[in-house]
């Protein structure tokens, strides 16, 4: 019998769990320990509360969920109720997979004032991660900022832009849908510090902004390359491409504008005591399509920034990170002996959520190489792990309190949206009676 603890229950940890019981079978048993009483990580508190299809893949990871060799521990924070090396000691393997949940920070004057805020915050606020429940983001302003030329720029300038009717069907939390539905944000500016030919967008995402009921996409034809370099471009990255050409042609007439400032690096917040401007550097692609600053400035009048820079991976104590590029310091996943990652805390924060798959099944491989024949009944696994946290009286959620707390978050739920999430760890264990 193999005894491993993954650590995370998002894509990349269930993932994980899946690959492991493929690679061991009857011989496997898994613990998918998670701070939070309820699972999926980034699927519940990451992706886009309108994006369900997205957020479906969760089914997948049900299916192993509900498989007796598989366990979830939820409401179990990794350093406050058990150690890195407590688990070393009692499983075989023990699996990072804990993403990366916290923002980068911009690192220019101003940053930190009031109204900057990282997308990990503002995402986790409109999703009902419990940390960000209290963000308040300012939306009584007239303009935003949104800093970034990814998915998750999209993902924020899309929300920010969105009607009350245009959440049907979506899990937005009810604090987010009344402040936004209250918001008096006008242009929503999403800033790229390079070209549109190096945006990181994906075509199906970018395209959405086409189709918004009461904004429009606005896109500079000056910013372009001759068209013919499309060419040169791969297809997904062409189509991208071709949806803001398409972009720069559209009439204005809507209430909201999403203005696209390529070419534009952040360089100062300004304020008195609250953001109130951006200042931004025109910049142009060195040979090499880096930004290089060209000395002209302008001013984004706007009481509202969000970063979407990317993020990082909390540091575990005793685990070796890489503070540059907010990972685990690994080997191919390897961290050291028993100690392995997958995943954004493995490669850092990029890629799709299928992405993740094969990290999940080249670990488990590794897993099997290192340990062949298992502990030999040297490592405990789970009942070491039940009598370690009922002696420190932590109040473990199961996979079936889990399902409890769904089906009162499907019974709460507006017209139409499959749920209405609990914010507050207090209301989800309410929900179980605790
Ligand atoms: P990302 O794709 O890495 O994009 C980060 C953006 O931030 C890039 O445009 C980057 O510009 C810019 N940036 C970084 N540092 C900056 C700075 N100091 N100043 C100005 N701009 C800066 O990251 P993401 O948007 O956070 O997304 C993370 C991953 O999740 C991606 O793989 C993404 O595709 C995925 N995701 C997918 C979906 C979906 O499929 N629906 C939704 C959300 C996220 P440079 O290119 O110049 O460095």
């Amino acid at each position: 019998m193999r005894h491993i603890a993954v650590i995370g229950s998002g894509p990349a940890g269930y993932y994980s769990a899946e690959a492991l019981q493929k690679q061991f079978g009857e011989d496997v048993r898994v613990d998918i320990i998670d701070r939070m009483p309820v699972p999926y990580g980034l699927i519940r508190f990451g992706v886009a509360p309108d994006h369900q299809s997205i957020k479906a893949v969760y089914r997948r990871y049900e299916k192993v969920a509900l498989s007796d060799n598989v366990r979830f521990v939820g409401n179990v924070l990794i350093g406050r109720d058990v150690s890195i090396s407590e688990l070393l000691g009692l499983y075989d393997a023990v699996v990072l997979a804990t993403g990366a949940p916290h923002d980068r920070p911009l690192e220019i004057p101003g940053g930190d004032l009031d109204g900057v805020i990282g997308s990990a915050a503002f995402v986790g606020w409109y999703n009902g991660h419990p940390d960000f429940a209290d963000l308040a983001p300012p939306l009584d302003v007239s303009a935003a900022a949104v800093i970034g030329n990814g998915n998750v720029a999209l993902d924020v300038a899309r929300i920010l832009s969105k009607t009350p009717a245009e959440f049907a069907g979506s899990d937005i939390v009810g604090h987010a849908f009344d402040a936004l539905g209250r918001s008096t944000v006008r242009d929503i500016h999403i800033l790229g510090r390079r070209g549109p030919h190096q945006i990181a967008m994906t075509p199906k995402e970018l395209g959405e902004l086409g189709h918004l009921e009461a904004a429009v996409p606005r896109v500079d034809p000056a910013d372009f390359p001759p068209v013919l370099d499309d060419a040169l471009l791969e297809p997904g990255q062409r189509k991208s491409v071709t949806h803001l050409r398409d972009f720069a042609g559209l009439p204005a007439g809507k209430p909201k504008t999403i203005v696209f400032d390529f070419f534009a690096r952040p360089v100062a917040v300004e304020g008195d005591g609250r953001v109130e401007r951006l200042i931004v550097e025109k910049t142009a692609l060195d040979d090499k399509g880096g930004a290089v600053g060209t000395g002209e400035t302008y001013a984004i009048d706007c009481g509202l920034i969000v970063t979407c820079i990317g993020y990082q991976t909390p540091p575990i104590e005793g685990v070796p990170y890489e503070t540059d590029r907010g990972r685990f310091a690994n080997s191919d996943g390897v961290i050291g002996d028993g100690l392995y990652c997958v995943g954004w805390a493995r490669r850092g924060p990029t890629g799709t959520i299928g992405t993740n798959r094969p990290d999940g099944y080249e670990v488990a491989e590794k897993i099997a190489a290192d340990l062949t024949g298992g502990s030999g009944g040297r490592k405990e696994g789970r009942p070491g792990l039940d009598r370690l946290l009922a002696g420190r009286n932590v109040d473990i959620v199961t996979f079936r309190d889990w399902q409890k707390i769904e089906e009162a978050e499907a019974a709460r739920a507006r017209d139409g949206n499959p749920r209405e999430k609990f914010v507050a760890l207090a209301e989800m264990l309410g929900a179980l009676g605790r």
